[in-house]
């Protein structure tokens, strides 16, 4: 039985293609490299039903995955998070088909774990022993911890700024960490210069092509979760925007696989008022965006000022008639205790924006009445233990609630 499909590698932007077979970054003309399948392949051999009982993670697809042989597979139970109806919030904005993609379940508690799991398989295949990458925190943390369960070594930059949660985390794994008084940026530079000194396995967003084919099961789950049919929107808290694109590529995939018909769902890039460089391209209809200077969220996952896949993103939003939307950071917090409070899920900022776009769409008009519509909660609100601030009475030994309970 073959494993994966995988073909090739190719640059969505010149059409270079690259061997699958040895490591590779980015093509000669500096794009991000993206995955291609042998689909007809898999459309001959492959069923839905037969996917439908395998197991409950991400590697139920693992013939649209890269990794070949099932052994490098580098798992901690990631993936097949649950698709959950919120009825009550949905009623309260006239959205009556509101779903969440809950990824606060997944091992280190956001989606990084997808990437991570999918990457670091694939760079174990190819004899890679010790990786580096500048993080914000969430992807170094799963990469990091992933990294350890492989036996594969890291080198993790990150800001002194990022939330200490993910620096414990990767401190813990036995990771390499530094903290770089600057920003992700400054990371980077940092990070490029070791790899070209030391030959470290290039891990940055996008520098490496598989960890979009991780993420991208998020939209093989949404599909599957829908039975097999698709929503009108999806909504994504865009960073980097690899689970954008990898969502993209996946609905592609699947179009071509024949296991889904129809139009593909209007995609939603939407951002921080403090960090929105990919809405301000969409706006003014521009292929790619420019440099955010001074950016600043509490939703520090998407407080990215320059995506290296931008254009990739950009590209994903035209296609699919959607658009990009920016929220601001007191918004995102209201929206977080709403959604704790009418649906019980205690999720990310990041994930909090996502609501509180499809609010604004609604409202504007742009979602329909109807309309099925996805959010993606891309992490657990426990990892951002202060962005809650909350302000409790404190009882001396012995004093009654006497008059303050209300039945
Ligand atoms: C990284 C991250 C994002 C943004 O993801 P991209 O795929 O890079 O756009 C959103 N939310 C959280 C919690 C993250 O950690
Ligand atoms: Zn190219």
């Amino acid at each position: 039985m073959t494993y994966s499909y995988i073909s090739h590698l190719y640059c969505p932007k010149c059409s270079n293609t690259y061997s699958a077979k040895e490591q590779h970054h980015l093509c000669v003309c500096g794009s991000p490299l993206l995955v291609d399948y042998k689909l007809d392949e898999i459309k001959a051999k492959v069923t839905r039903e037969e996917i439908a009982g395998r197991t409950h993670d991400l590697w139920r697809y693992h013939e649209l995955l890269p990794v070949e042989d099932e052994q490098n597979k580098v798992s901690l139970g990631e993936g097949m998070t649950p698709l959950i109806a919120m009825p009550r919030l949905g009623r309260e904005m006239s959205v009556e088909n509101l779903y969440m993609k809950d990824e606060g379940m997944v091992p280190t508690g956001t989606f990084k774990a997808r990437g991570a799991a999918v990457g670091i398989s694939k760079a174990k295949e190819l004899g890679v022993r010790e990786f580096a990458m500048p993080t914000n925190g969430n992807a170094g943390a799963a990469w990091a911890l992933y990294g350890a369960r492989a036996g594969i070594k890291s080198t993790i930059v990150m800001p002194v700024d990022a939330p200490l949660i993910t620096r414990n985390e990767v401190a813990l794994s036995g990771a390499k960490l530094y903290l770089v008084n600057g920003l992700i940026s400054d990371a980077g530079k940092i990070v490029a210069k070791a790899v070209n000194e030391h030959g470290l396995y290039d891990a940055s967003t996008l520098k490496e092509p598989y960890r979009i084919e991780g993420k991208k099961t998020m939209g093989l789950e949404i599909a599957e979760q829908l039975g097999w049919t698709l929503p009108d929107v999806i909504v994504y808290p865009t960073g980097g925007g690899v689970g954008l694109i990898g969502i993209y590529k996946a609905l592609k995939e699947l179009k071509v696989l024949g296991w889904v018909t129809g139009d593909l769902p209007r995609l939603v890039a939407v951002q921080a008022v403090g960090c929105a460089p990919i809405v301000k391209a969409w706006e003014e209809k521009k292929a790619e965006s420019e440099f955010w200077p001074g950016s600043a969220s509490i939703a520090f996952g998407i407080n990215v000022p320059k995506a290296l896949g931008d254009f990739l993103v950009l590209k994903a939003l035209y296609q699919t008639a959607g658009c990009a939307i920016a929220v601001d950071d007191q918004v995102m917090i209201e929206e977080q205790e709403k959604i704790a409070q009418l649906e019980g899920a205690f999720i990310c900022p990041e994930g909090a924006a996502a609501f509180a776009a499809i609010r604004k769409l609604r409202e504007s008009g742009w979602i329909q009445e109807g309309e099925t519509v996805v959010a993606l909660n891309t992490g657990a609100g426990i990892k951002y233990p202060d962005t809650v601030k909350v302000d409790v009475p404190v009882l001396e030994i012995g004093d009654s609630l006497d008059g303050k309970v209300t039945n």
